[in-house]
């Protein structure tokens, strides 16, 4: 190393110190994971509060419809006290550039007001924006909370298709997505964790779900022959707890070829519980989203010990707002985040209504939900479940 150029030199030596306080660090967020109590905590009075956050783009529209569709459901839960709702303003992009913060302090002091979280799409700035190149809101709140778990259900009843997939929500790429080094313009390395504690809860939950549900197989997919270490773990951990479990059989899978069998019509419906590291299961589950009519469709929970966040997958939608097309949003997606979350407090009953009443909407204007200048509108969607409930 010492005939190397001084900034090469200086490149790996800064390299180096940077690399050990990750370790360091992710050695003590695995030791925190294991401390964490897993006992939901309930609000002190025993009132649940439902937080709105419209978010960016399609966001607000898709809300307002999605409010009207839960005050209706809860009318009488509102009427007594016993839930209430907070809209929850400034969790805007221009705030957000305006503060120079991902989740300005009032704002998210607003959502630690609340149990849960119904989320609208948000923007990721980047430098181009004119501000600070600032961090994604959802990457930012997942780390917050800690919301370890994103699930994302999957159906297409007329294909036997009802998947739920269980996604690692705060390691993989994306913890340490910003600590990335470079050395010269020679190369740059990018680092992925996998923590033991970390894999065990996501497994944890996935196999909970499968029980709870009644679900027969669980499948775990990794890169665990490429990514030894990190994803062997993963399934190495996953295989371990789904002892605890015997009466539901558990596969491994690669993610290349899962992502074929998801497309395979011959095998797809035999699939239905998933638990996949970070980085694959975000682009699997829009895959999966897709196939069940695009990601206008697909609603998701982010869930933690102690908070959860549900939200629609898709983004803020800025070339639907751009070309004036933004009221022809489906807020299916976010009714079914709604369905989520009324499921997760306990408003099972509810939820199926919901349920029910967006597939009766899908199945008569769905095809119509182009996201297109010729096709359905939100508000002519949001009325047709109106009309089922
Ligand atoms: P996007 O998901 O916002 O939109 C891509 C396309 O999908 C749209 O142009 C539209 O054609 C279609 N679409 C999305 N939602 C729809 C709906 N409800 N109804 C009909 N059609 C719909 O993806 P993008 O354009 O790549 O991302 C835009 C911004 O959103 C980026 O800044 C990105 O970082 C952010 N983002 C946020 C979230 C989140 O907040 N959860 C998720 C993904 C992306």
């Amino acid at each position: 190393m010492k005939d190397y150029p001084q900034e090469i030199i200086k490149d790996i030596e800064q390299a180096k110190a940077a690399f050990e306080a990750m370790l360091v660090e992710q050695y003590e967020r695995n030791k925190r994971i294991a401390e964490r109590s897993s006992a939901a905590e309930q609000a002190a009075d025993g009132k649940l509060v439902i937080g709105l956050a419209p978010g960016d783009g399609i966001g607000p529209i898709i809300m307002e419809r999605t409010k009207a569709v839960l005050e209706t459901l809860l009318t009488d839960e509102l009427e007594a006290g016993s839930v209430a709702m907070k809209d929850i303003d400034g969790f805007t992009l221009e705030n957000r550039l305006e503060k120079g913060e991902t989740v300005p302090a009032d704002v998210l002091a607003e959502m630690e007001s609340c149990n849960v979280l119904l989320k609208g799409p948000t923007t990721t700035p980047n430098a181009a924006m004119g501000g600070k190149n600032l961090e994604s809101a959802n990457v930012f709140l997942r780390k917050h909370f800690d919301l370890y778990a994103n699930v994302r259900p999957v159906s297409l009843p007329k294909e036997g298709i009802d998947w739920t997939f269980f996604r690692e929500n705060t390691e993989g790429e994306y913890a340490l997505g910003s600590k990335g080094i470079r050395i010269g313009d020679s190369f740059s390395m990018d680092f992925k964790v996998t923590t033991a504690e970390g894999s065990k809860r996501i497994a944890k939950a996935a196999f909970d779900f499968a029980r709870a549900n009644g679900k027969k197989k669980v499948s775990v997919v990794t890169k665990a022959n490429i990514m030894k270490k990190t994803d062997g773990d993963f399934q190495g951990i996953c295989l371990e707890i789904a002892k605890d479990y015997p009466e539901i059989a558990v596969d491994t899978w690669f993610v290349d070829i899962m992502a074929a069998n998801l497309v395979n019509t011959d095998i797809r419906s035999g699939f239905e519980v998933f638990v996949l590291p970070n980085l694959y299961g975000d682009i699997i589950t829009d895959e999966a989203a897709q196939i069940q009519g695009g990601v206008g469709t697909a609603g998701s929970a982010n869930i933690g010990s102690d908070y959860a966040i549900f939200e629609a997958i898709h983004g803020s939608a800025p070339r639907m707002v751009e070309e004036g097309i933004a009221d022809r949003a489906n807020p299916a997606s976010l009714m079914t985040a709604a369905v989520m979350l009324l499921r997760h407090v306990g408003f099972a009953d509810k939820a199926e209504r919901l349920e029910k009443a967006v597939a009766a909407a899908d199945d008569k204007l769905g095809a119509k939900m182009t996201g297109l200048a010729d096709g359905g509108t939100c508000a002519e969607f949001a009325e047709a479940v109106m009309e089922a409930l």
